[in-house]
C-alpha cells in the first residue's frame, strides 16, 4: 500500500522536524503553504511556533478559510504548541481578534505554565498509545499551552504531571498536544497520528 501523504504547514514554525518525524512514522511528508496544496493530502501537521503569527500568515496566505473547512469536513490534523492552540474551539489569553482553525471542543489557554518555566521537561503519562495502557514519554514544553476545559467527545491522552494539567487530547481524527514530540526522538505520537491517517483514508 502506498504511504500516506501527509501535508506540514509551512507559513512558521518547526516545519522540518515534523517532516522528520512523519517519515520516520511511515508517512510521506510535505510542506504546504498555498490552498492549492491542500487538496492531496490525506492529513495535516500544524507546527508549533507563535499561534498569532500563524493566525496572521494564514490569513495573509489566504490559508484560514481553506483550512476551516477541510479540517470541519474531516480531514485528520495534529498540532503541537501553537498547533494545539490553531485547533482549538476557543482561546483564553489570545491577543484581541485572534482567531484558530478549530475542531477540536476545548478551550486552550495561550502560555499558561507561565514565564518562570518558559522552557521545560517533564515525563508524562499518555494513554492510548500502541496498545499499551499508559506509557511514559519525555516531552519538551516552550511557552506551552494547555487545555482549560474540553467537551465531553474530548479524550485526555496525557497530564503534565507536576501542574496535573491536560497535555495532550484526541477529539476522533484530530489530535493536539501542548509540547513538540518533533524534537525528541520518540516517533510514537507521530505514529499514532499516521495511525490515524490511516484509519480515517
Ligand atoms: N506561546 C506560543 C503561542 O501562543 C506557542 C509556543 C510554541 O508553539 N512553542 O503561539
Amino acid at each position: 500500500m502506498t504511504a500516506r501523504v501527509i501535508g506540514v504547514l509551512a507559513l512558521q514554525g518547526d516545519v522540518p522536524e515534523h517532516l522528520r518525524a512523519l517519515e520516520d512514522a511511515g508517512a510521506r511528508a510535505v510542506p504546504v503553504r498555498r490552498p492549492e496544496e491542500l487538496h492531496q493530502l490525506d492529513g495535516l501537521v500544524i507546527p508549533g511556533g507563535e499561534s498569532t503569527t500563524l493566525w496572521r500568515l494564514s490569513v495573509a496566505f489566504d490559508m484560514l478559510e481553506p483550512l476551516r473547512k477541510l479540517i470541519a469536513s474531516g480531514l485528520p490534523a495534529f498540532g503541537s504548541c501553537a498547533g494545539m492552540i490553531m485547533l482549538a474551539d476557543r482561546l483564553a489569553d489570545g491577543v484581541a481578534g485572534q482567531l484558530t482553525y478549530g475542531g477540536i471542543d476545548m478551550t486552550v489557554r495561550r502560555n499558561a505554565f507561565g514565564r518562570q518555566v518558559d522552557s521545560f521537561e517533564s515525563d508524562i503519562t499518555l494513554s492510548g498509545l500502541d496498545g499499551s495502557d499508559a506509557t511514559a514519554l519525555r516531552a519538551v514544553f516552550i511557552r506551552a499551552p494547555w487545555v482549560e476545559q474540553n467537551g465531553e467527545n474530548v479524550a485526555v491522552l496525557g497530564t503534565e504531571q507536576r501542574t496535573g494539567r491536560i497535555v495532550a487530547v484526541r477529539q476522533g481524527q484530530l489530535l493536539a498536544t501542548a509540547f513538540h514530540p518533533e524534537l525528541t526522538p520518540d516517533r510514537r505520537i507521530h505514529e499514532l497520528f499516521v495511525d490515524i491517517v490511516k484509519d480515517n483514508t
